[in-house]
C-alpha cells in the first residue's frame, strides 16, 4: 500500500478539536501521538511502571496527528481544508508532509482525474485524457502536478461557475493565489482578454506557466511569483481569489487600488464557520454581494464594488 502522510502538531489542550477536524479530512483514518498522559497510560493500559527515558523526554505539551492519504487523493486540496478549519478554530499548528519515495506515487492520482464539464461552457481536460467536444465547450487543458487546482475541489469549481457569470468580453483579470493557473486560464478562455496570475509558491508558478503554455495562452496570461498583490501593477475588471478566509479578509481593504471602476471581486475558499466574518469584511470595504454559492462546507462570493460603480456613472 502506498500513501502520503501529513503530520500535524497541535497543543494537547486543543487536541480534541484538532482530532475532530482531522477526522473530516481523511477517508483512511489517522492516529494520534500524545505523551501527555504517559505515566497514567503506562499503568492503566500496559500495566507497567518502568518507562523508557526517551519516552519520558517527549514533549508533553503537544500531540501529533498522523493522517494518511490514498494515492487517488489530492493532498494539496485536503491540506487546504485542514488549514482553513484549524485556523478557523484558532488552533496553532505545524504541518509536515512525508514524501513517499515510490516512483509511481506522484502520478497515481492521475488515474482518478478525468475530464470535468463545468457550468455551461467550460471543460477541464487533464492533459493525458482525450475529450470529444460535442457541445463546443471551451477546453482548459491542465496538468496540476503538485499545485492546487484540478477543478474538482469545491472551492475551485464554485469559482469556475461564478467566473462564467462574471467574465465579460475582453476583461482584464487578476487571479490571486493562482495555483495550477486554472482560474487565470479559465478567465482568458471565457473573456478572450488578458489575465495575470500571482502565487507565493514557486512550484505553483512553474506549474501555472506550463499550463498557460499548454493552452496556447502565453500572449494573454502572465504568471508572477509574489505575496498577494505586492508584485502586481495596473487595474483589473475582475479579481478572483480562491484563498482562505483570513487572506480574503486581508485582501479586502487594499483591493480597490487594483480594481477598475465597476470592477468585480470573486472570492472563494471561505469555510462555513468564517462566512459571516468574510461577508462583513466585504460589506465594510464597499463590496456588494451579487451571488453567494455554497458547496459542502465552502462558500464563494461574486461581488461588485459600490463606490466604484457609482463613481463610474459620474
Ligand atoms: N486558484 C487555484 C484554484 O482556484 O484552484 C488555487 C487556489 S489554492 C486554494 C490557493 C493558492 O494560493 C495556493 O497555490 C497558494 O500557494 C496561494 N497562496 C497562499 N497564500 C498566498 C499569498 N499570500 N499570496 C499569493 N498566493 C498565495
Amino acid at each position: 500500500m502506498e500513501w502520503t502522510e501529513l503530520r500535524i502538531r497541535v497543543p494537547t489542550a486543543q487536541l480534541e478539536t484538532a482530532s475532530a477536524i482531522a477526522g473530516m479530512a481523511v477517508s483512511r483514518g489517522f492516529y494520534v501521538e500524545d505523551y501527555s498522559d504517559l505515566e497514567a497510560g503506562a499503568r492503566e493500559i500496559a500495566h507497567i511502571d518502568l518507562i523508557d527515558e526517551t519516552l519520558r523526554a517527549r514533549d508533553r505539551t503537544h500531540a501529533t496527528l498522523h493522517l494518511y492519504f490514498d494515492v487517488d487523493e489530492n493532498v494539496a486540496e485536503a491540506r487546504a481544508y485542514l488549514d482553513a478549519r484549524l485556523s478557523a478554530a484558532g488552533i496553532s499548528y505545524d504541518v509536515e508532509t512525508d514524501r513517499v519515495r515510490d516512483a509511481d506515487w506522484a502520478d497515481n492520482w492521475k488515474r482518478y482525474f478525468k475530464c470535468t464539464e463545468v457550468g455551461r461552457s467550460l471543460v477541464i481536460r487533464p492533459s493525458w485524457e482525450p475529450y470529444e467536444n460535442r457541445e463546443g465547450r471551451k477546453v482548459l487543458t491542465l496538468d496540476p502536478g503538485a499545485a492546487f487546482g484540478t477543478g474538482t475541489h469545491a472551492t475551485t469549481s464554485l469559482c469556475l461557475e461564478l467566473l462564467e457569470d462574471a467574465c465579460r468580453p475582453c476583461d482584464r483579470v487578476l487571479d490571486v493565489g493562482t495555483g495550477s493557473g486554472i482560474l487565470s486560464i479559465a478567465a482568458a478562455l471565457l473573456s478572450g482578454g488578458q489575465a495575470v496570475g500571482v502565487d507565493i509558491d514557486p512550484l505553483a508558478v512553474r506549474v501555472a506557466r506550463e499550463n498557460v503554455e499548454r493552452n496556447g495562452l502565453s500572449d494573454r496570461v502572465t504568471v508572477l511569483q509574489g505575496d498577494l498583490t505586492d508584485c502586481v501593477t495596473g487595474r483589473f475588471d475582475l479579481i478572483c481569489a480562491n484563498l482562505v478566509a483570513d487572506l480574503v479578509i486581508d485582501l479586502c481593504p487594499g483591493l480597490s487600488d487594483f480594481l477598475l471602476p465597476g470592477g468585480r471581486f470573486l472570492c472563494s475558499g471561505v469555510i462555513d464557520d468564517r462566512a459571516a466574518e468574510v461577508e462583513a469584511a466585504l460589506t465594510a470595504n464597499g463590496y456588494e454581494i451579487q451571488a453567494r454559492r455554497q458547496r459542502d462546507c465552502w462558500f464563494a462570493y461574486l461581488t461588485t464594488r459600490r463606490e466604484l460603480c457609482s463613481n463610474s456613472k459620474n
